[in-house]
């Protein structure tokens, strides 16, 4: 049994199966090159650094509630390891409620601005360095970004750093050259702020957050080297070393049955042979990668996609189940005692209260997802990633 499972309400139990035993040190400290709550510009990048000098990747979490907001804190701390929290277009929104009065896009910024306070405000209590990211951004969704990018730099003016450290722009269903002639544009605006940009090349399959590429032609879920090296020519001379590449390697979004798509991480490694040869630069690993679609993907497989530069993978389905099924064995567990204000098993006049109240089952959600997230960090070989 892992020290992860021992919790509050003990009668809950973890989800045993899914977490394998992870250990921390004795005494977690937080290696003395990051401090601990939101970092961004050069720290930010000697975390990357850092990552693919030692062989392991940062979990990145699309976030849509401060409860799961928090527990990948939690998690961070229980690891002693950094955190990426980020936030869709959509997760934005939801920050904001679905019931506001705002318009779509003045939702999507406000929710995100005010999950990144949030964050800021609570994050140096976790003792870890914490990454504040937004997710996809297609071409229609550019108004969004631009609004993130107008908060940045009011909070650059401020504070003399950007509110995110990064921000993705996923412009993968545009041509090559559009692609790239934009992301550029916004590195420009991006770098004057110390503020990082991750960009998609090739498509991720399967569907996230209302983008559905289930059918696209198997040749275009793979990236080509030629491919990678074209980013880094496009993007290198704007801002060395402040862009990151979610290249297509058969990763899917969604998790669905083994099927015909086949995660070929080799493609990193190519890719990364490729830029070194044609720069003529001494690193065997030039590019930070990014891992999209890994639901479902074996041990083994991400850590050789760690192996050849992957930095930062991103998790969504699994933690929308592991939140999912804590409330659902809480729900299983307690039926008896959730039925009605007063009146359960040990009586007909005994109140509920302390069962139905929020914090205790979407307690449940969060140390379901906290143990999920630990076996993240155990794939991404990322256990004590701060004491390395
Ligand atoms: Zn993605």
């Amino acid at each position: 049994m892992s020290a992860f499972t021992a919790r509050p309400t003990a009668k809950i139990s973890a989800p045993r199966r899914s977490v394998r035993a992870v250990r921390t040190r004795a005494a977690a400290t937080v290696g003395a090159d990051f401090k601990p709550g939101v970092i961004t510009g050069k720290e930010h990048l000697a975390l990357l650094d850092h990552a693919q000098k030692n062989g392991y990747a940062i979990p990145a979490v699309n976030c849509t509630m401060s409860p799961i907001i928090n527990c990948c804190m939690e998690a961070a701390k229980k690891a002693n390891a950094p955190m990426i929290i980020q936030f869709s277009n959509g997760g934005g929104a939801y920050m904001t409620g679905k019931g506001t009065g705002a318009e779509a896009t003045e939702a999507a910024v406000l929710g995100c601005v005010a999950g990144a306070l949030h964050v800021r405000t609570i994050a140096k209590t976790y003792g870890v360095p914490i990454v504040l990211h937004t997710d996809h951004c297609a071409k229609k969704l550019l108004p969004w970004f631009d609004g993130l990018l107008e908060a940045n730099e009011k909070y650059f003016a401020e504070n003399g750093e950007p509110l995110f450290t990064s921000h993705m722009l996923d412009l993968s269903e545009e041509p090559m050259e559009e692609n790239l002639e934009i992301c550029a544009k916004y590195l420009e605006r991006m770098a004057k702020i110390n503020c990082f940009l991750e960009i998609e090349i090739g498509i991720t399959g399967g569907e996230e957050d209302g983008v559905d590429n289930s059918d696209v032609a198997p040749e275009d879920l793979y990236s080509k080297p030629e491919e990678i090296h074209q980013v880094y020519k496009a993007l290198n001379p704007i801002a060395p070393g402040m862009f990151s590449v979610a290249a297509a390697f058969g990763n899917v979004h969604g998790v669905y049955k083994p099927g015909n798509v086949k995660l070929t991480p080799e493609i990193l490694k190519k890719g990364q042979e490729y830029v070194k040869a044609q720069e003529n630069l001494d690193s065997d690993k030039p590019v930070k990668f990014v891992f999209h679609g890994g639901s479902g993907s074996s041990t083994e497989e991400i850590r050789e996609a760690i192996g050849y530069g992957v930095v930062k993978m991103n998790i969504d389905t699994d933690t929308q189940w592991s939140f999912w099924d804590g409330v659902r064995a809480y729900e299983s567990e307690k039926k008896g005692y959730l039925q009605g204000q007063i009146g359960n098993p040990d009586g007909e006049e005994v109140p509920n209260k302390k069962y139905y109240d929020p914090r205790v089952w979407i307690r449940s959600a969060e140390n379901y997802t906290v143990d999920r997230l630990l076996k993240a960090y155990d794939d991404l070989n990322a256990i004590g990633a701060l004491g390395k």
